[in-house]
């Protein structure tokens, strides 16, 4: 049984999981982590073991969860998938656990926010494959020990600052996944293209590439947006002019800025006067809630350069006054 925790429609979750890589060598950039896995993946099959526990951090769409089921296949043992908010009494976590298989792979979604109490008998499981929990209730209530097999955990989250200091000590592998380069962006397009028989060039592969966020799950997401714009303008061929056209329509930007990162921008330029905001401020300026901006919206504007954080909040850097035509406030910006 697989659970879910992005809702996205059930037709766009089926294309994404059939774009979804299979194995290692298909993963494209990450090289840092997909070195370290591959040696402690071959390290872990030799011993018959299981692989050590592994926390996966960085913002949505780079390939967390993707990574997490890649794990499994490579080690030849079955994942089961939930998330933090799923799991939401000890029982839930014991179920799952005691029904892993030697070496399985559990993957916990979200994990910065599992309840306390799940996250408490998590510890000794992680452990030492142990599971302490209480059954029944009242007077009639006990501890029962029971032992696992051994299993490895995937964690994923958007940030690891989130997570508790114990829970975060108890992985061995820890792994910052980074935003994707055009180049890697155009490899990955070019690929789904052909898995769904899109007709591509290669300079309409980079045009999407290049305004996808550094990210694989916006640029699978607009290959499929402009697939369909090419086949009723445009006899069906994706080249740089019509992935432009399609790309314009779906108001994204020349940068591949979106209508909620401009919102941020210019919010923060025209109402605060370019910063310093702290972000609750800007989150109720844009109606948006906090965690949206900080794990959706800010990384790639920073990563980008077109946005600070400071000790004092947000900052619009000159790069955002430039690309959105507007003069520089005279005091204060940089
Ligand atoms: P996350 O779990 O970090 O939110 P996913 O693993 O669900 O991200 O990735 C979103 C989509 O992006 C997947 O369907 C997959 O097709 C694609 N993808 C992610 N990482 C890669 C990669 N390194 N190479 C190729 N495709 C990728």
């Amino acid at each position: 049984r697989i659970i879910t925790s992005t809702p996205v429609s059930f037709k766009e979750e089926e294309l994404e999981r059939a774009l979804r890589p299979k194995h290692l060598d298909e993963y494209v950039g990450q090289e840092k982590i997909r070195g370290q896995l591959q040696i402690f993946i071959e390290a872990a099959r030799r011993r018959r073991e299981a692989l050590d526990h592994v926390l996966l951090f960085g913002p949505p769409g780079l390939g967390k969860t993707t990574l997490a089921h890649i794990i499994a296949r490579e080690m030849g043992v079955s994942l089961r998938q939930t998330s933090g908010p799923v799991l939401e009494r000890p029982g839930d976590l014991a179920a799952l656990l005691t029904n892993l298989e030697p070496n399985d792979v559990l993957f916990i979604d979200e994990i910065h926010r599992l309840s306390p109490v799940v996250e408490e008998i998590l510890y000794p499981a992680l452990e030492d494959y142990q599971l302490d929990i209480m059954i029944g209730e009242g007077p009639a209530a006990r501890s029962v020990k029971l032992d696992l097999p051994p299993f490895t955990l995937v964690g994923a989250t958007t940030r690891a600052g989130m997570l508790t200091n114990p829970l975060r000590d108890r992985f061995g592998i820890i792994s910052r996944l980074e935003f994707y380069s055009v180049e890697e962006l155009t490899k990955i397009v070019t690929r789904s293209a052909s898995l769904l028989n899109a007709e591509i060039s290669p300079e309409g592969a980079t045009e999407i590439a290049r305004r996808s966020r550094g990210t694989p799950r916006i640029v699978n997401r607009l290959l499929r947006r402009v697939r369909d714009f090419a086949e009723v303008k445009a006899s069906g061929h994706i080249t740089r002019q019509v992935a432009d056209a399609a790309l314009i329509m779906l108001d994204v930007d020349a940068i591949g800025l979106d209508v909620m990162d401009r919102k941020l921008l210019l919010t923060v330029m025209e109402k605060f006067g370019g910063g310093p905001v702290g972000v609750d401020n800007l989150a109720a300026a844009i109606s948006e809630e906090r965690g949206t901006i900080e794990d959706v919206l800010e990384p790639y504007l920073i990563q980008q350069g077109y946005m600070k954080r400071t000790p004092r909040g947000r900052m619009a850097t000159a790069i955002a006054y430039q690309h959105f035509g507007l003069a520089l406030p005279k005091i204060g910006l940089n």
